[in-house]
């Protein structure tokens, strides 16, 4: 097992999306293609490989919008949460097969229903969509939203090692990619001590920012 690794500035709102394969078996998934699905596929082309899924964090269209054509160019299925009615819906605790790596699939709502965590465990990489961005999460519409995010960032921290890497879906922070453990001692939103705090900071996120002189 090889592993293919690499993070790719789609173009939108600072989107990020992956190429994660294994070299050796000669395959590839590309996850949240959007805005430039031809770029995702040449670089997958370009080492020989195979792409077998498209896979989508969530339903949002920015992160969704090259599907199609990413689907034409390589046969590829779409995979998802099954509100997206994908070819192959992913439920909570199932995994996908990439060669010899296995990327599991947790379902963490709260920005939106249809979210997902994808985690491949022999390399530790976490890709965390908009749930949890570098020094931030994701935007939540409503009160009861805020509180399911809360959850499932709970649910991450318990999920993952420590030593993960955190690979977000846009490019919001002061770097690219993360590690849990740098986030838990440096991203506000995980430093609360409890979801009153926490709904507190997203509900004054700008005059905490300001007053931080935070990016
Ligand atoms: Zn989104």
């Amino acid at each position: 097992m090889d592993l293919v690794f690499e993070q790719i500035r789609s173009g939108g709102d600072r989107n990020f999306g992956y190429l994660l394969g294994d070299r050796g078996a000669r395959e590839a998934v590309l996850i949240d293609p959007s805005y430039s699905p031809d770029a995702f596929v040449e670089r997958a082309r370009d080492q020989g490989l195979a792409v077998t899924y498209i896979v989508n964090t969530h339903g949002h269209p920015d992160h969704v919008n090259g599907n199609e054509r990413a689907a034409a160019l390589t046969g590829a299925r779409v995979a998802a949460h099954p509100a997206l009615l994908p070819d192959r819906p992913l439920q909570d605790g199932d995994e996908i097969a990439i060669g010899g790596l296995r990327l599991a699939c947790y379902h963490v709502p709260g920005h939106c229903a249809d979210h997902l965590l994808l985690h491949e465990r022999s390399s530790d990489v976490a890709i965390t969509g908009d749930l949890l961005f570098v020094g931030k999460v994701g935007g939540t519409g409503n009160d009861s939203d805020a509180r399911t995010e809360w959850t499932s960032l709970q649910r991450l921290m318990s999920v993952l090692p420590e030593t993960a890497t955190i690979w977000p879906g846009h490019d919001y922070g002061v770097r690219p990619s993360s590690t849990l453990a740098l986030e838990k001692r440096t991203n506000p939103f995980l430093r609360c001590r409890d979801i009153e705090a926490f709904l507190h900071l997203k509900a004054t996120w700008p005059a905490f920012k300001k007053e931080q002189g935070l990016r």
